[in-house]
């Protein structure tokens, strides 16, 4: 069988409309793209219009990203795991939402931070009410796959370790529509080594005996202004920060990679033509 692409791609601005993101994505050469379907910083959105989503499909279906290529990522607000059961189901709720708002658009993957005990709950209790989140908006919608990110582990936001990760999916009960997002910031402030070939060796091998490449479906891409083990969520351009490009180059080499959204969250958004560039010209 042919070896899938590399799906390269940014966090693009869905500003003016979902439909403008795949525009935004194709303009910086990305063959993938992430984006919010709603405002990421408020609970309420107006639903998706037809015209909008019709423009949407079609763009995607001209431009050539298919729904495997496309990541969207839900709001900043929801907190999964959330301690007090108003707040719990409010963000059960939005998530549900989200879910929705992604099937209407046709994509198949919903990438979000799995959830913070408050240090209200032990994090056990945390863990079950997040896979319980998952559950439940997973029998609400159909053919939308729930992806974890892992997390820089800031405050008390679990998913930093790969066990917590593991421990969530191990609770779901259709685990054929929950899998992850690492996002190698986070990693890296959350502990784990990325700066040389034998570090990527080892931090990727245990996440294959912890959670599983068949759960990866998709990346973030982000070098950190923060050292590693810090525990704080700081982003960085390629090659500019803590971690360096040996990760980079690793990822662009290596198979398990192939045929997943790779997404930059890099803060100078000028640099992502030449960084989606600078990934492309590693690839073997
Ligand atoms: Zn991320
Ligand atoms: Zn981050």
């Amino acid at each position: 069988m042919a070896l899938k692409p590399y799906f390269i791609g940014a966090h693009v601005s869905a500003a003016g409309g979902v439909e403008n993101a795949p525009l935004n994505a194709h303009e910086l050469g990305a063959n993938a793209f992430a984006l919010f379907t709603k405002n990421q910083r408020r609970w309420e959105a107006k639903p998706l219009t037809s015209r909008s989503i019709k423009l949407f499909k079609e763009r995607c279906e001209k431009l050539g990203f298919m729904p495997e290529q496309i990541l969207p990522h839900d709001s900043y607000l929801i907190n999964l795991g959330h301690p007090d059961a108003e707040a719990l189901e409010k963000s059960r709720r939005a998530f549900i939402d989200e879910m929705q708002r992604c099937e209407q658009l046709g994509l198949c993957y919903l990438n979000f931070h799995p959830g913070s005990h408050l240090r209200k709950i032990p994090e056990s209790e945390c863990l079950a009410r997040i896979a319980e989140s998952i559950n439940l908006a997973l029998e609400a919608t159909a053919g939308v796959k729930a992806l974890i990110e892992t997390t820089a582990g800031q405050g008390s936001n679990l998913g930093h370790r790969f066990e917590q990760v593991a421990h969530i999916i191990a609770q779901v009960d259709d685990q054929s529509r929950v899998g992850v997002c690492i996002d190698t910031c986070h990693i890296h402030a959350a502990g784990y080594a990325l700066r040389t070939e034998a570090d990527c060796e080892a931090t990727f091998d245990s996440f294959a005996n912890i959670v599983g490449f068949d759960y990866l479906y998709a990346m973030h891409l982000n070098d950190a202004k923060v050292e590693q083990g810090s525990r704080v969520d700081r982003h960085q351009s390629l090659g500019q920060g803590e971690i360096g490009w040996p990760v980079f180059q690793y990822i662009m080499q290596d198979d398990r990679f192939r045929g997943i959204p790779l997404v930059l969250e890099t803060i100078d958004e000028t640099l992502w033509k030449e960084e989606i560039q600078a990934l492309r010209s590693f690839a073997h």
